[in-house]
Formats: structure tokens, sequence, C-alpha cells
């Protein structure tokens, strides 16, 4: 089996993606004179940890791929016990934590805890100021259970404007024809938008979403002037596409947020605003995810804290994007040149519509530095030569260098070897 290995000191400027792999060494994994069988009683390294990213490197839709179950033999011990620090990142976000937990741990034959999982929307819990206010949340699966878990305490949805003004979503015909003409007079402002998840009817979501942006909030008594800015708007999973079970990438909640963007300045003129975009890649979520890293570590018995990560995707625009922007900002961090916290670095992009306080989290020792792998498993294909450099508008200008890997290897087990072999782990 040929491994495909590009570290980062090998990278040329200027390079683009698809000559990635014309510079890629090649060595035969098996026969590496270094490897040697696992020993399960080497001690918790405190040096270095993983991020996994979930569809397209450890599973295809409800399929887990085959490297990922044996990538995950090596990082236990005997016992089922990790030898390593472990963090899921997915911008999935359908799921409670725990679902998502088990799933994983179903499919993979490990014990996976939800404190080991990273949804998008996982860092919603430290925008405290909102968790009282009535939000509209838009997705899918159990809204109204992952809201609360979060801390949200007065939630509606997109089907509860529906129900309570049935003519405003009339795009499908079927429904107009058996809608009841009843509103419901006494249904509270909406004070806030978030939108977790790529919602099952685009139509009625993008319809009543700008709605209640062009109405303040306020759909049964409309401003007579367009309110701008609009009122606080939160958004989670900005991936473009996503791989499942079908043979090409599908549609993701990105997608659904150009949609949106697209369809209000047609409307009104004006850019739609983005109070904080969360979810890979950026750097709030990133910061979380390095938090439970340190915290895995600990629970693992590790007495420092974890240096280095390295981050395993297949999406360039969001995960080798979303390590290379934290590698950066730990690197600045270092280095003393960044002038402000975590917080500073989202709210700092963009045209914001309200001051924005996060809640910090308990903060551990950050890593030093966080390196990107990229797989072939998911939504990058070497072959093709159509290439999405999609990013999220907010996040433009996408500077030099940070969609190109660090490293490139076929799959998440040799992705697990390649590291151990970097930091001498047997
Ligand atoms: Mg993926």
């Amino acid at each position: 089996m040929a491994f495909y290995l590009l570290p980062i000191k090998s990278l040329c400027q200027p390079r683009t993606v698809c000559n990635i792999f014309a510079k890629c060494l090649i060595s035969p994994m098996g026969s590496h004179p270094k490897q040697r069988a696992i020993s399960t009683t080497n001690p918790v390294p405190a040096e270095f940890g993983f991020m996994f990213d979930i569809d397209g490197v450890i599973v295809r839709g409800k399929e887990v791929l085959p490297a990922a179950v044996e990538s995950f033999k090596k990082l236990v011990d005997s016992n089922g016990k990790f030898r390593v620090p472990v963090i899921f990142v997915t911008n999935a976000g359908n799921n409670l934590r725990c679902q998502k937990a088990q799933k994983l741990t179903d499919l993979l034959g490990v014990k996976i805890s939800q404190e080991q999982v990273v949804m998008a929307h996982s860092p919603l819990k430290m925008f405290k100021q909102f968790h009282n206010k009535r939000v509209l949340v838009s997705g899918q699966g159990p809204i109204h259970e992952i809201s609360m878990n979060l801390g949200f305490t007065n939630v509606c949805t997109v089907e509860d404007i529906r129900n309570a003004f049935p003519v405003l979503d009339v795009v499908d015909q079927k429904r107009r024809d058996t809608m009841t003409r009843k509103i419901d007079e006494k249904f509270p402002r909406i004070e806030a938008i978030v939108l977790m998840q790529e919602p099952a009817e685009w139509d009625s979501a993008l319809q009543l979403i700008i709605d209640v942006l062009m109405t303040n909030g306020k759909l049964l008594d409309p401003p007579a002037k367009l309110p701008y800015p609009h009122i606080p708007l939160l958004a989670c999973n900005m991936d473009l596409q996503w791989m499942a079970e079908a043979w090409m990438p599908r549609f993701g909640h990105g997608a659904f947020l150009v949609c949106l963007e697209e369809l209000y300045k047609k409307i009104t003129g004006r850019d739609m605003i983005y109070t904080a975009l969360i979810g890979k890649p950026s750097e709030l979520t990133m910061h979380h995810a390095d938090n439970m890293c340190q915290l895995h570590a600990k629970s693992l018995g590790v007495q420092g804290s974890v240096k280095r990560i390295y981050f395993v995707g297949d999406n360039l625009n969001t995960d080798i994007f979303g390590a290379n922007l934290y590698h950066r900002y730990l690197t600045r961090q270092r280095s003393g040149r960044a002038v402000s916290g975590i917080a500073a670095a989202i709210t700092g992009r963009g045209n914001h519509n309200c001051e924005l306080e996060i809640e910090t989290e308990d903060v551990h020792a950050s890593a030093e530095e966080c390196h990107s792998i990229l797989v072939q498993t998911g939504v990058y294909n070497a072959a093709s030569d159509t290439f999405s450099n999609h990013s999220p508008r907010d996040f433009l200008p996408v500077e030099e260098g940070l969609r190109e890997p660090a490293f490139c290897v076929p799959d998440v087990l040799r992705a697990v070897e390649l590291v151990f072999q970097q930091e001498k782990f047997y």
C-alpha cells in the first residue's frame, strides 16, 4: 500500500490544491523500519492529541470506514482506554452529543464519551446573552432538546411560525389549499435567530427567516422602514457540501446560508449580518475543541498539557482551513502578537449588529501547534479537476496557504500511523 506524506516544510509557494500530490513523498508504510508492535503499557503522553472530523473520515453516511476501525485499535490499549487524547470535531448538528457519542461507540467498538464530541453548535453554550431571549432556531432533529441543553430557555422553530401564521408560508401549493387563515395574535416577538443546521423544507425556512429579519421579529406588526441592522443572527456549520453514502458530495448548511444571504441582499439591497459564525473553520470552535482535548488528556491522567494537535479531516474549506487558521492563532498568541482573546478573533470580521459577549470557559492551557492532515475518503478528491473554494462570506478574503494541508494521506489509519511516526510513539 502506498503511503503519501507531505511534510509542511516541503510545501512550495505558490501552490494549488490540484498539484499537492505531485509533491508527495511516497514510502511503503508497511515496511517502515521504525514501526513496532504497539505496546499497551506505554504511559499516555502529554505532548500530542488528535482531533477527528467524522463525516468522510470516520464514516460515510451510516457506514463506518474500515480504516477508522483499524486506526482506533491503535489509539486504545488492551482495556479500551485511550492511549492519547482524542476529540471528535464535527459540523453536524442534528444530534445531541450523547447520541453522537453512542453512535461512534457502536461503530468503532471503542467507548466514546460525550465529552469527546464537539458539534457545530457546542460553542453556543458560551453565548449566554441570548439564552433567555426569544430565539428562532432553524434546523432538523431534536431542536428543542439541543437548544435547552445549550442553555436556551425560550425557543421557537420555523414550524411554530408556520402554525402561528399559516398564510406566510405558501410556496408549496398543496399547503395553500388546506391551510387555515387563522393567526396567533399572541405569538411573542422573536429577538434573535440561530441557524443551527440545514432545514428540511428550504422554501419555508428561507421565506420565514427573511420575514423575521425584515420585521424586526414582529411578524404581525412589520415596521414601515427596513430595520437595519436586523436582529442578531448566529449561524453554525458553514460546510457548503459534505460526504454521505452517495458517490458525490451533497449540500450542507453552507449552501443554505448562501441562499439566505443572496435572497436577503436581493430583496433589501443590504448585506445580511452574522453576529457570529461558529463551527469549523471558526477559531472559537477550534479553541473550544482545544479546551475539550486538554480536559480529555487530564481525564487520562496526563500531567502536562497537550502541546501539538493533529487535526484529521476531509474538507479543505472547513477542516484544513480551520486547523491552519487555529495554528496561526496559536502562533500569534505564543509570539505575543495576539492583541486580544478568542472572542475578538470572531467578532473582528464583518459588520456586526450587536455587542457580542462570550462567556469564556474554564480555560485550560492551549496547545502550541495545530497541524492539518487531509484524508481522501470524503469530500476531497485528488483525481477531480473541480475544486470548490467556498469560504463563508465573513471569512473572506482567504489568505494564501490556509487551504493547504500540512500532510496528505489516503485515510485515517495512515493519518494515525503518520502522527505516531512523527511523535515516535509506538
Ligand atoms: Mg467531513
